[in-house]
């Protein structure tokens, strides 16, 4: 087959543009025949004063950034290689091309206004079809590009919201969701319990066993009151050895015994930092408050740092309410 259209100084065939693949009305030729054909050094910006346009990559490699108001830090850059076009969403949606283009090598490109994009879908159905086709693939990759980043946001964010050395929930997560857990509670009219948990004279075991056992000391102590809770309880690592216990739905009643419980286990938990020592337990004191009506996560701080003091006053290794 013939080509059906020729435009610049060069042989350029129409048959070989992405865009009019299978195309072979030779009107389609005839219509871009009059489209300037610009020429563009490498490493030079193509200048499009903001105005939305086709271009389609005749020779050489075009580089694309993207919006550059989207402000990602994946740079989405692509490269646009002969017979790829760039600019047909703009010019679909009217929008102004805010993509900069930079030829990576001396380019060649075929320009269409938009008037005559719109001619071209009126009069050709496979370009209309190929259009589609190639906005349905750039739609696709975007969507895949935004779940990639949102994935990756995600994980950052989870990142930020737990502790290093333990894994459990760390202060930015108690800052941020204990006063959505307690509006919850209080909109419910559910009860909301949390126990707080400061190991005992920890400066000493850390003096005594150095600070790698202590910080052994506090995942071992991390990890039982992760598993003690049930799945809907939170634990969070809120300070230094200073640890403690979210209850959503449940009663004071119902938090002490939790707190009893974990108080049990810390007690006849083991670490093992060094197999000539004595193996070293761990106690902790337990503090235990409920949010009372009307009351905030303030006042439920409050009352559990009360009750762990009074927890330490009455000689550690006990619960207090
Ligand atoms: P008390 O029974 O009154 O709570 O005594 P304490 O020694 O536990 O109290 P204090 O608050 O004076 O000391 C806390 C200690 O916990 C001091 C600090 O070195 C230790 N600690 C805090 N965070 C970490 C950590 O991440 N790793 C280790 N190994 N130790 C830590
Ligand atoms: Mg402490
Ligand atoms: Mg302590």
């Amino acid at each position: 087959m013939d080509p059906i259209g020729t435009f610049g100084a060069s042989s350029y065939s129409t048959r070989d543009l992405q865009l009019f693949r299978d195309a072979d009305d030779p009107i389609i030729g005839q219509m871009l025949a009059p489209c300037a054909v610009i020429r563009v050094a490498a490493g030079r910006r193509v200048e499009d004063g903001m105005r939305a346009r086709l271009y389609i990559v005749l020779s050489g490699m075009l580089e694309v950034a993207p919006d550059a108001h989207s402000g990602s830090e994946d740079s989405g850059v692509s490269r646009v290689l002969p017979g790829e076009s760039v600019g047909e969403q703009a010019v679909l949606d009217d929008a102004v091309n805010l993509a900069a283009m930079t030829a990576l090598e001396d380019c060649e490109l075929l320009v269409i206004e938009p008037e005559l994009v719109w001619q071209l879908i009126d009069r050709s159905n496979v370009l209309a079809r190929n259009l589609l086709r190639l906005l349905s693939f750039r739609v696709r990759h975007a969507n895949a590009q935004l779940k990639r980043r949102q994935r990756l946001g995600e994980f950052y964010r989870q990142l930020s919201l737990n502790d290093g050395l333990t894994g459990l929930y760390n202060r930015a997560w108690l800052g941020e969701m204990l006063p959505k857990l307690a509006a919850r509670a209080r909109q419910d009219g559910s009860p909301l319990s949390i126990i707080m948990i400061d190991l005992d004279h920890f400066k000493r075991f850390n003096d005594t066993h150095g600070h790698l056992a202590g910080d052994a000391a506090l995942s071992s102590a991390a990890g039982v009151i992760r598993e003690s809770l049930r799945p809907s309880d939170f634990a969070v690592r809120y300070g230094g050895e200073e640890l403690m216990a979210v209850l959503p739905d449940t009663p004071a009643a119902q938090a002490e015994m939790v707190a009893e419980r974990l108080a049990e286990r810390l007690r006849t938990t083991m670490v093992f930092p060094d197999m000539r020592l004595p193996l070293p337990h761990i106690t902790g004191s337990f503090g235990v408050a409920s949010l009372a009506p009307g009351g905030d996560e303030h006042a439920l701080m409050a009352a559990a740092d009360a009750a762990l003091y009074r927890a330490k006053q009455a000689g550690r290794d006990r619960v207090s309410v």
